[in-house]
Parts: C-alpha cells; sequence; structure tokens
C-alpha cells in the first residue's frame, strides 16, 4: 500500500546527507504519523547510513578467471578458477562470523561465470571501494613456489600505489609468517584490473600460490587451508584499514 509519508521519507533519506540533516532539524516524529514497521524500517535505513557514511570501508574482491576460462589448472587437477571463487566466499563469510561485518565485501562474482575484465573495474568504480583485491594463482614450468602480489606501475596514482604496497605487504606478511608460504616478494605490473582500479583506491593483485607445485596445490584442496588463506588475506586488511579508520 503506498504511504505518503514514508514515500516522502524514503525519499529524503535517499538524497545527500545534507539534505537529511535538513529535514532531521525541521521534522520530528511527533509531526510524522507513523506505523511501527515503517519506524523499524527507517531505524534500519538509519543504521546503514551510519555504516555507509561513517566507518564501513568497502573491499571490491575479485576471484580472478570463472566460467570457460579456468585459470591455471593444478598438478592435481584443481582449478584455478576454483580456488580463488572459494578463498573470496571464505574471506565474505570470515568477516560475517569474525569480523561482525567491520567491511562491505563485495566480490565481482558469486558463482563460475566468466566477468570481463571491465566490469571487475567498473563494479570497483560503481561501489566507490576503499580497495580492490584481485585473487588468482600462480603457474610455472619451473618448480617455482610461493606467494607474491603485484601493484600496478602508475607514476601519476602515487598514493595509491603506496597504500597499494603496503597492503601487499600486510597479506603477505599475514600468509608467510602464519601460513608457511614463501614470500616471493610486492611487484609491479601492468595488469588490467590494477591499471583500471588504481585510479580509484589502493589496487592489489594476489597470487596465492603454484598450482604447478604439488604442495601448494594440494593445500588448496583442503577447505580448512581455503580458510586459513582467506583469514591471512583478510587479516592483511585489517591491519592495514584499522589504522587508517
Ligand atoms: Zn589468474
Amino acid at each position: 500500500m503506498f504511504d505518503a509519508n514514508w514515500h516522502q521519507i524514503v525519499w529524503k533519506f535517499e538524497k545527500p546527507m545534507l539534505i537529511t540533516l535538513k529535514f532531521w532539524k525541521k521534522s520530528s516524529f511527533k509531526n510524522v504519523k507513523l506505523r511501527r514497521r515503517s519506524v523499524q524500517g527507517l531505524m534500519i535505513l538509519l543504521l546503514k547510513m551510519c555504516l555507509v557514511f561513517g566507518q564501513q570501508k568497502v573491499i571490491v574482491i575479485d576471484p580472478g578467471h570463472g566460467g570457460t576460462d579456468s585459470g591455471a589448472i593444478g598438478i592435481n587437477d584443481i582449478l584455478e578458477k576454483d580456488v580463488v571463487l572459494n578463498v573470496a566466499k571464505e574471506i565474505i563469510g570470515l568477516n560475517k562470523t569474525l569480523f561482525d561485518e567491520r567491511f562491505a565485501i563485495y566480490p565481482t562474482r558469486y558463482t563460475d561465470t566468466l566477468i570481463s575484465l571491465k566490469d571487475r573495474s567498473r563494479l570497483a568504480k560503481a561501489l566507490k571501494t576503499d580497495v580492490f583485491v584481485s585473487l588468482h594463482c600462480n603457474a610455472s614450468p619451473n618448480a617455482s613456489q610461493g606467494m607474491e602480489l603485484y601493484v600496478h606501475t602508475s607514476k601519476t596514482e602515487e598514493n595509491h600505489i603506496k597504500a597499494s604496497i603496503a597492503i601487499g605487504l600486510s597479506i603477505l606478511k599475514e600468509s608467510t609468517g602464519k601460513l608457511g608460504f614463501e614470500s616471493r616478494g610486492v611487484k609491479f605490473a601492468n595488469f588490467e584490473v590494477l591499471r583500471e582500479t588504481v585510479a580509484y583506491s589502493p589496487s592489489v593483485l594476489v597470487e596465492m600460490g603454484f598450482m604447478t607445485n604439488t604442495n601448494e596445490a594440494d593445500y588448496y584442496l583442503k577447505p580448512k587451508n581455503i580458510r586459513a588463506k582467506a583469514l591471512a588475506i583478510l587479516m592483511g586488511l585489517y591491519n592495514y584499514l584499522n589504522i587508517r579508520l
């Protein structure tokens, strides 16, 4: 049923903060006849606004590949596209269970589908993300192992590059110190997802280990290890973002 008062309030709340504040100065609950459900809805809306305008940082997690693009194929037949999606889902889950939804985390894909690189960066721009994190696994014809992170080579986005390096080092520290992964360091690359996002936020591409290395490919067979890696990445982000809240 259409409720003129409620509609007006929702409309007001969809406008920027200043208009909202003006509205509150001029109005009070006494002047508006609201049904109980409308009041509850309003309170939820207010809480959400506090989070959006307050301290909840937005993180876009980008599980690489998907659909027809499997990414690297593991020595044990595990697929990069599945590993990165599983880690992304765990990051979202841990943010709810351990971090009480401290961050607003949005994945670029929830399922085994192929999203264009453009759409992945478009999401980061549209959400005004605070950090963009692309998840990948490595492959090599050699017996390479370990974890490395990439940041963009941009000379014009110095602040975002510095922040990206700090985030990369923080994620590496958690993964190498607590999970025993070898660190291959933070490196520079002109990858499209980094190039298209670095103007809007710090952005990192995480290579979570080598699918061509037996130990590292087997590591991702176990759900508890997927969770451990997700926690290391989330802690890496938390350690960086927390000191800037
Ligand atoms: Zn990849």
